[in-house]
């Protein structure tokens, strides 16, 4: 058993009259790729944001490393290692794929202010040996805005990988990309798992595609933990399928 990074304890949390999370409890181990599935309104995106700081949790507890983070903000918790990408992707249209590389680590250092010739060699190199990773090396002087959807969403993955994440949260990478692009955004995440060992906790819909990648599945139904375990054992989950059923 390799151990929990990440330990979510009896987290809940409500919007007004929705409750959104209800004790919920999870471990991501370290070193694997841990799926979160459920359907629609489930509560998926509000328990990644609980885990990276984005707003307070109304009762439980939230371990990163064996450290308590629930009372700690996003600037905090990311610097701790603990990165997400969003559903919606966040890129900067009007600049080009190295300009948006920089952006995404600007904040390490005020010195450095927005000439990328400024910042030491060895980041540079980084934003393009990354980029050569995604395989966007060849655009990476056109405006990210060129690029199509799919392309955005691997630009945006290397772009987390800019800030050395020991865990990437990553809510649905694969929605809205052309099936024929799904797989080699699957071979970069499986690699980056694999080969810079980054732990890695997904939110995926593609049933597919986290039946493929993950070791360890959760599903949430209405906010709280529905099943859990390997993929083999939730894809015959009879909860699991009544919920995916129930929802569409
Ligand atoms: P999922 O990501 O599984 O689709 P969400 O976590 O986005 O689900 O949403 C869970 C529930 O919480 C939904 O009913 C949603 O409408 C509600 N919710 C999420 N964020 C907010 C918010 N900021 N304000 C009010 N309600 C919210
Ligand atoms: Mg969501």
């Amino acid at each position: 058993m390799s151990e929990a990074l990440i330990e979510v304890s009896r987290v809940s949390k409500s919007f007004g009259g929705v409750v959104a999370n209800h004790d919920i409890s999870l471990t991501v181990a370290e070193g694997r790729i841990t799926g979160l599935i459920g359907p629609n309104g489930s509560g998926k995106t509000t328990l990644f944001n609980s885990i990276v700081g984005y707003h307070p949790i109304d009762a439980g507890s939230i371990k990163f490393e064996g450290r308590e983070i629930s009372d700690l903000n996003v600037q905090k918790i990311a610097r701790l290692g603990l990165v997400r990408t969003f559903q919606q992707t966040r890129i900067y249209a009007k600049m080009n794929c190295l300009e948006n590389m920089r952006i995404s680590i600007a904040h390490r250092n005020a010195a450095w202010g927005d000439m990328f010739a400024k910042y030491p060699p060895a980041v540079v190199e980084r934003a393009e040996q990354l980029l050569e990773f995604v395989g966007l090396y060849a655009k990476r002087n056109l405006v990210a805005g060129s690029l199509s959807f799919g392309q955005q969403k691997l630009l945006e993955f290397a772009m987390a990988l800019m800030n050395e994440p020991k865990v990437l949260l990553l809510d649905e990478p694969t929605a809205g990309i052309n099936p024929t692009l799904i797989n080699g955004l699957i071979d970069r995440l499986q690699r980056a798992n694999r080969d810079f060992g980054i732990t890695m906790f997904i939110v995926e819909h593609n049933m597919r595609v986290i039946m493929n990648m993950a070791e360890h599945i959760y599903c949430l139904a209405h906010g709280e933990l529905l099943a859990a375990g390997p993929p083999e054992k939730i894809q015959n989950d009879k909860s699991v399928i009544d919920a995916y059923l129930g929802a569409h």
